[in-house]
């Protein structure tokens, strides 16, 4: 909290907000602010490591409400997932981030790092549900987009111990040609040798991996985890991304070490999709 002209505070950051205000009030207005057209969503572009090149990006769901102002998915996320509406908010946040996607793909058709793709998050929610396989075929027929050019990202956690009905739908995405990330990696307990059973593509790396690269050198340690992880990942023919990169130094290290994208406030925060337009075409003319 900072202080705004003496005797009030101002909450400037979220968790400061959070405390004021009531989950209840919270619980209340969301089953209605989709209707009401409330959420919106920011992209975050993922950045090839070895080229610099923009090819795709994360889309993050936003809460615009009125009168709290934007709130992260962290303060609605979890209360979506309990009330069941994480189903058609997640079809939303898929079937705009989609046509989103479409329309950098027309825009930007010529980019010799090809079209770029992009990336939603997936709750486990989601992924019990049954019309997960159908709705996002339709989605992706509707734009007219390839399911080449979409990866759903799962967390690690949603797929631990994850039995056969569970991987269904996303083997049968896996075939189609959609990409599926393992998200947040490293911090559940998987079994690693588990990961050969799962339909995943990618591993995403969280950024609790990353913060001890922030300085150069690193910490030797976490050089050496993240390098074989990285080895590991390739030998299972997995693409490795890395999140919460922040620094040049970060970016630079992780290159060495054999990672293929990145995505972090080094490149860019989260944002509108106009941005992410601008940065791939800057990119594009070099
Ligand atoms: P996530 O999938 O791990 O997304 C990455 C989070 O890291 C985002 O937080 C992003 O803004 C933040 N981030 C990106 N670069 C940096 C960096 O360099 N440093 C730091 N410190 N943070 C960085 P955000 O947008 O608050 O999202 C939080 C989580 O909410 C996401 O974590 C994801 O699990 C969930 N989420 C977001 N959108 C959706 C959605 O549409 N559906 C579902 N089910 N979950 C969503
Ligand atoms: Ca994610
Ligand atoms: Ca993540
Ligand atoms: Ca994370």
């Amino acid at each position: 909290a900072k202080s705004a002209g003496g005797n009030r505070y101002e909450f400037a950051d979220p968790e400061a907000d959070a405390r004021v205000i009531t989950r209840h009030g919270l619980t209340t207005a969301l089953p209605t602010a989709l209707e009401r057209g409330e959420f919106f969503i920011e992209y975050q572009p993922l950045v090839h490591l070895g080229d610099g090149s923009v090819r795709g990006a994360e889309a993050l769901v936003r809460w615009l409400h009125p009168q709290h102002g934007v709130l992260g998915p962290d303060r609605f996320i979890p209360l979506a997932e309990h009330t069941g509406l994480i189903v058609p908010l997640g079809r939303w946040v898929l079937e705009q981030s989609v046509r989103q996607a479409r329309e950098w793909r027309e825009r930007n058709g010529g980019d010799a790092a090809g079209p770029l793709r992009i990336n939603v998050n997936l709750s486990p929610c989601q992924l019990t549900h049954p019309g997960l396989v159908q709705d996002t075929v339709e989605i992706l027929e509707r734009a007219g987009v390839t399911p080449d050019a979409l990866c759903l990202e799962v967390t690690e956690s949603a797929l631990i111990g994850a039995d056969d009905d569970l991987l269904k739908p996303l083997r049968r995405l896996a075939e189609m040609g959609v990409d599926i990330a393992l998200d947040d990696f490293g911090t559940g307990y998987s079994n690693l040798a588990n990961l050969r059973r799962l339909p995943v593509s990618v591993l995403k790396l969280d950024r609790s991996f990353t913060r001890g690269m922030q300085q150069f050198p690193a910490d030797p340690v976490d050089l050496k985890i993240v390098e074989g992880i990285v080895s590991l990942a390739h030998s299972l023919d997995l693409a490795v991304t890395v999140e919460g990169v922040e620094t040049g130094a970060q970016a630079e290290q992780l290159r060495i070490l054999g990672c293929d994208t990145a995505q972090g406030w080094y490149y860019a925060r989260p944002g509108p999709p106009e941005r992410l337009h601008e940065l791939a075409l800057v990119d594009a003319t070099g």
